[in-house]
């Protein structure tokens, strides 16, 4: 039915907070369909409803997905000429809707008040406003015609319903799920248009700007799978049947552990953000973390997202968008919930981190350096940079437990890197690494080596190991850990000949000279 039409999809979210994760995968989702057909992707703000808006939350999404490299063809901020994109701009088109749906009979309109419906929910166990029950409520079904006009005429707010048909199958075509089919006697009467802001609800302007924004498919969360149905019932009513969207409901983000889906608490609990960016809340003041302020990479993040919810088989997963363009392939979206791995999105950051020229991660250093009081060169940056990437961190999780995990973040250099900065601000003689390398005979070694390095003029890697190896055979001494003692206080670090490189001579002779004095064992 929309085979011969230009693909066109749309990512649609309400400005009612930041945008979750989840949408960020739906979003990518409809980016990676819309890239791979030639089509195009539309940005849509839904904000008819208006006791939910929250300032601020548009520009927030738009500013994540310029972060994450999601570009979108047309929409709220990038034009195009399906606009306007945000519905509370669109109220005049609306009308016309409603009203032929009024004029046609397909829909009435309802006095009940809140009040009303809420006595009516405390008499009836699971009330519906459907066909059972309309027949009993104060609309234009039950009223004449002239008490209808004279409610209006004296100000009493009404809304729109829908008149859904009970006993109908209705099918919903999901590329994901199959045909589903859901009856609509279940479905009620949908509140459509509300005088009392002259808006259409989410119900309608979500369907009349799909028809009129010309959308072929609808991907989106699982959570909307029980508005679809209504989706398929009033393209009907309007007659568009032709252009009826293929849907894809895509399936939920789950706890990392346990059962449900992910929420923002799982997210305090184990430490990972559920948001793109941090986010301020203009309200309370709260403010939640972003994965960009963590130190993640967007390329890491779109690629960790991607594989939430489908897998290209295959042992590759480091991929690129273009790679994910490619080979992306709605119809191979499991039903099932993903499981919320944030240790693999930690893998992804490192990976992607790794692919960096070291001069692309001495911004973010250089500033939590600078935080410590260090002054540096990005360039000498760069070189801890390369000779610690590959080193493995020791943390503790928030349920207490050690763990050990590859650099994942820029900030995780500075808890091994601070000696290439600081020496050694004590000797600790109850470190093992220590006890086992500084014996007795040790500081009288360590004074002979200092010796040897004072002579030394070229103090390069290659000029250190190119003056220290003869001297090592001739004299038997091995200095390595020792002297590692010496510079870096403990067991860690590089290749000996590079950090001494890289301190130069005169920090490392003073290094070595304060080991040799102030370290005393027994
Ligand atoms: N405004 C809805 C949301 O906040 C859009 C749902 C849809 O994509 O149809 O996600």
């Amino acid at each position: 039915m929309t085979s011969d039409r230009k693909v066109r999809v749309r990512f649609a979210p309400s400005p009612t907070g930041p945008l979750h994760i989840g949408g960020v995968r739906t979003a990518l989702y409809n980016y990676l369909f819309a890239r791979q057909h030639g089509g195009d992707l539309i940005f849509r703000i839904e904000d008819t409803d208006s006791t939910r808006f929250v300032p601020g939350a548009e520009d927030y999404i738009i500013e994540s997905f310029r972060w994450l490299g999601i570009k979108f063809d047309e929409g709220v901020s990038f034009g195009g000429n399906h606009g306007p994109y945000r519905q509370s701009e669109r109220r005049d088109i609306y009308r016309k809707y409603v009203d032929q749906l009024l004029s046609e009979g397909k829909a009435y309109i309802a006095f009940d008040t809140p009040e009303e419906l809420d006595q009516k929910r405390q008499e009836t166990e699971n009330f519906q406003y459907d066909a059972s029950t309309r027949t009993q409520m104060r609309n234009s079904l039950t009223l004449s015609p002239e008490e209808v006009e004279q409610l209006i005429a004296s100000g009493h707010q009404y809304v729109v319903r829908f008149k859904i048909e009970p006993g109908r199958e209705v099918q919903v075509d999901d590329i994901i799920r199959g045909m589903v089919t859901i009856n609509s006697s279940v479905l009620d009467d949908k509140v459509l248009f509300k005088s009392a802001d002259g808006l259409p609800t989410y119900h309608l302007a979500n369907i009349v700007d799909d028809h009129l924004m010309e959308v072929t498919h609808v991907i989106r969360g699982e959570e909307w799978l029980p508005s679809a149905p209504l989706h398929v019932l009033l393209y009907e009513a309007f007659g568009w049947t032709d252009t009826m969207p293929r849907f894809a409901h895509l399936p939920l983000l789950l706890k990392p552990v346990g059962n449900g889906k992910l929420s923002k608490r799982d997210g305090d609990k184990f430490g990972f953000p559920v948001f793109p960016l941090e986010w301020h809340d203009p309200k309370t003041g709260e403010v939640s973390q972003g994965y960009r302020e963590q130190g993640y990479l967007p390329e890491a993040v779109v690629n960790f997202l991607a594989l939430l919810g489908w897998n290209p088989g295959g042992e590759q997963e480091v991929l690129s968008l273009d790679q994910l363009v490619q080979l992306f392939d709605l119809s191979q979206c499991s039903k099932a919930g993903a499981r919320f791995d944030y240790i693999k999105a930690q893998w992804f950051n490192h990976q992607y981190l790794l692919q960096r020229p070291a001069m692309e991660w001495t911004p973010e250093f250089d500033k939590i350096l600078r935080a410590q009081g260090i002054e540096s060169t990005p360039e000498r940056e760069a070189q801890v940079v390369d000779m610690m990437k590959l080193k493995v961190i020791e943390y503790t999780d928030k349920e207490g437990n050690k763990k050990k995990r590859n650099i994942s973040f820029v900030s995780d250099l500075w808890p091994l890197c601070r000696f290439f900065f600081l020496p050694p601000e004590s000797y600790d003689t109850t470190d093992k690494f220590v006890r086992k390398n500084w014996k007795a005979e040790t500081a009288a070694e360590m004074q002979q080596l200092a010796d040897l390095l004072a002579t030394t003029t070229d103090f390069s890697a290659e000029g250190l190991k190119a003056t220290i190896e003869p001297w090592t055979e001739q004299t038997g001494i091995r200095p390595w850990n020792a002297w590692r003692v010496a510079l870096v206080g403990t067991g860690q670090g590089p290749n000996m000949y590079e950090l001494a490189a890289f301190l130069g001579k005169e920090e490392t002779l003073s290094r070595m000279a304060h080991a040799i004095q102030t370290i005393s064992v027994n």
